[in-house]
């Protein structure tokens, strides 16, 4: 059985109709640029999560750039991040002219709290924690540190919509919080999306302007700025999608949970660890595994893809050489990039897929084909004793 690692398509099937007219009604208004279709959205956005202000702009990696700089943060300036994230994040701070500063993971694959006090220094302006994966980082410690030093946060969600951490959103927490709709993210637009979203009211109206030329209203040019703004397509295509996006974090938990139960007896695989005041949303569901690379290579033979989430921990990539950075520096990190792996992964995912997966993972580390296998025995979402996603 072929398994795709995520399948945008299906998703489109599910609601075409709606996802049709929207588009039709964008193209019959020509409301391509900042209209409508954008500041429903936001507001729809920002009252989901229980924030302010929502900023739609082009992309998340700008939200997160234009969110550091409108904090204030630049040239001789420190921000803290994880070892371990998209490069985005990091890239965004030095975009600002700032430095990054990375500090390694826990193992939750998150900012490590316990470390991120020895990185502080006089130049420190802020705090970048990424929820990698769909789960939040450990944020009542990393607030805590934060303003016991006076320290901004900036949480990047971009892979973490509605996740949330003691019943509180992934965004809201810290200063900002911003997202990317980027289209395999868990609310992806059709094309690139970002937001920021912030209750601060003056970062708001700064960042509102700076992403539009430094114009709140035209010409009126309070600042130079940069034009990045979400799209009316893109915002009615979002607009769409919201409704349902509890609906398939759901499917994404069963989904989860059926891994979880196929694959316990497999002592060569990690399977993903919750923190206990998280709930994950599993953009991705993420593992270690022995022998990663032959696994991978073992499952795309037949038919089952994968990926690496990712392949090098930021401080080791090329473009962080200057820091001089060794994997002694992030041991976790750099465990961390040589076992991960990332199964496949969407609302739509059959329980054969699920399955089908499994049983070559298990074929793989050698166990008997189908030993693991509930076929004939039709597994029951509902009827699970395992390990529950779903409150
Ligand atoms: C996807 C992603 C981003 C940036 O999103 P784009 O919309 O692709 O610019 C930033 N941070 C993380 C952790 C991401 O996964």
């Amino acid at each position: 059985m072929k398994v795709p690692f995520v399948d945008l398509h299906a998703q489109y099937t599910t609601i075409k109709a709606e996802i049709d007219e929207a588009i039709q009604q964008v193209l019959d208004e020509s409301a391509f640029i900042r209209s409508r279709f954008v500041t429903e959205f936001e507001d729809a956005f920002a009252a989901e999560l229980g924030v302010r202000h929502c900023i739609g702009v082009a992309n998340g990696t700008d939200a997160l750039f234009i969110a550091l700089k409108m904090m204030g943060i630049g040239h001789g300036d420190q921000v803290i991040t994880p070892a371990f994230s998209w490069i985005s994040s990091s890239e965004a701070i030095s975009l600002t002219g700032a430095e990054p500063v990375f500090v390694d993971i826990d193992g939750y694959h998150t900012l490590d709290a316990d470390k991120l006090a020895t990185a502080i220094t006089p130049d420190t302006r802020a705090i970048m924690p990424v929820h990698l994966y769909g789960q939040m980082a450990d944020m009542g410690a990393i607030l805590e540190i934060a303003w016991r030093h006076g320290l901004k946060v900036l949480e990047d969600s971009a892979q973490a919509h509605f996740a949330t951490y003691n019943d509180r959103y992934a965004g809201s927490l810290g200063d900002a919080g911003t997202f990317s709709f980027y289209p395999g993210k868990n609310l992806g637009a059709y094309g690139d999306g970002g937001a920021i979203v912030t209750d601060d009211h003056e970062l708001a109206w700064k960042c509102r302007a700076f992403a539009n030329h430094g114009q709140l209203k035209k010409h009126d040019h309070r600042m130079e700025g940069v034009n990045s703004r979400l799209d009316g397509l893109q915002a009615a295509v979002l607009q769409v999608k919201l409704p349902h996006i509890r609906n398939w974090t759901h499917q994404r938990k069963r989904v989860a949970a059926l891994y979880d139960e196929l694959l316990a007896d497999v002592r060569e695989i990690h399977r993903p660890r919750i923190r206990d005041a998280n709930a994950h949303i599993f953009h991705l569901y993420s593992i270690h595994a022995e022998r990663r690379d032959q696994l991978k290579h073992f499952l795309k033979e037949r038919g089952i893809a994968t990926a690496v989430h990712y392949p090098t921990a930021l401080p080791l990539l090329p473009a962080y050489e200057r820091l001089g950075h060794t994997p002694a520096d992030f041991p976790r990190a750099y465990h961390h990039q040589l076992k991960q792996l990332s199964l496949p992964m969407f609302p739509e995912m059959r329980e054969e897929q699920v399955q089908a997966v499994a049983d070559t993972i298990h074929e793989f580390y050698g166990r008997r084909h189908g030993e693991q296998s509930r076929t004939g025995n039709r597994y029951d979402f509902h009827a699970r004793g395992k390990r529950e996603y779903d409150e």
